[in-house]
């Protein structure tokens, strides 16, 4: 023969296996939303990344220029050579002199390329400065991301132990529970949002807020029989 359940000594235990697994939903939550910390600073790591392979294919595009730039300025030399010998050949002072204004003219063409190779030297150093100096705050953002993913770490660890701590109360608040109840009780919590027991407020269930007729709220101070809301059908008490 089954024993009749003791509501009047079974709710209150019931009340509070709900405050434990109440706290124990809010410390896995905590546990799943830890890792987002970090994604602000993952973020500024990524773009800074992005910021140096800019900056070192602008060194890299430089260069080639300057390459190129070296190459006609050889040209333009070697022009210059070319046109100098010839001078000795002229026959007439008319040949000689456009000749020569042809000289000066490349040679003013090479002034010119040489110049547009110190411009683009001094952009190399100045890029490759701020190459340095952004590579030196990656290095520090890195070290900062560590630093947080380590205390995210340890944090989390910290929960575990307090969620394997809580798991024990709630065994030991579990066996003081009629198995019939406690069954009910783990069927509504998890189908009802981790909220299976809730305290009447204003005369209207805590879980719903269905306003409750005075009849039900007597069947509740009675306490000879379990009391549920008739919408969302979490059990009933009243917080006395
Ligand atoms: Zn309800």
């Amino acid at each position: 023969m089954k024993m009749a359940v003791n509501y009047q000594q079974q709710i209150p235990i019931l009340v509070k296996l709900q405050e434990i697994d109440s706290f124990l939903a809010d410390l896995r939550n905590e546990i799943e939303r830890k890792p987002l910390e970090l994604g602000e600073l993952k973020l500024r790591l990524e773009e800074k990344k992005k910021q140096l392979d800019v900056i070192q294919e602008d060194i890299k595009r430089i260069k080639i220029n300057i390459k190129e730039k070296e190459l006609e300025l050889k040209s333009g030399e070697e022009e210059v050579k070319r046109l100098q010998s010839q001078l000795m050949q002229v026959k007439t002072n008319k040949e000689y002199k456009s000749l020569l204004m042809e000289i000066e003219g490349k040679k003013a063409d090479n002034s010119l390329i040489e110049d547009n190779i110190l411009d683009l030297m001094e952009e190399v150093d100045k890029k490759e400065l701020e190459l340095n100096k952004e590579r030196d705050n990656f290095k520090h953002l890195e070290a900062e991301y560590s630093k947080e993913e380590a205390r995210i770490k340890s944090e989390i660890a910290k929960i575990e132990n307090q969620i394997k701590d809580k798991e024990k109360e709630r065994e030991e608040v579990c066996s003081h529970l009629d198995t019939q109840l406690l069954s009910i009780y783990e069927r509504l919590l998890k189908n009802r949002d981790g909220l299976a027991i809730v305290p009447v407020v204003n005369d209207a269930c805590g879980g719903c807020h269905l306003s409750l007729r005075p009849q039900i709220i007597n069947e509740i101070k009675r306490k000879d029989h379990l009391v549920t809301c008739e919408r969302c059908s979490r059990i009933l008490y009243l917080d006395e």
